[in-house]
């Protein structure tokens, strides 16, 4: 499975912007007490990423035989959500606005 860094090494200026985006509202505990922008948690972002991938994926995809394309396609109907979403300020990580899933 792709992570969220080969994602941002290989994409293009758009879709490292979205990644940003997406990093930045997982922002990491204890860094905004200094008055500057906290740093993304680039951890949780990884894993709300993947997440974000397998719920579009489905659980009952992976006994298929063509298991690889599926995850493929998959990862890029997250990257084009993050990239749709991007524009939008007031967007959250659909993983994190689930309330039944637990928060990390
Ligand atoms: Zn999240």
């Amino acid at each position: 499975m792709i992570t969220l860094h080969d994602a941002y090494d290989r994409g293009s200026d758009d879709l490292k912007a979205a990644i940003r985006a997406f990093a930045a509202r997982h922002p990491s505990a204890g860094t905004s007490a200094s008055g500057t922008e906290p740093e993304p948690d680039w951890k949780t972002a990884e894993k709300h990423f993947i997440q974000l991938t397998e719920v579009i994926m489905g659980a009952a995809i992976p006994e298929q035989p063509d298991r690889n394309g599926i995850v493929r396609r998959a990862e890029q109907e997250a990257l084009a959500l993050l990239l749709a979403v991007n524009n939008r300020p007031d967007f959250r990580c659909p993983i994190c606005a689930m309330p039944y899933r637990s928060p990390q």
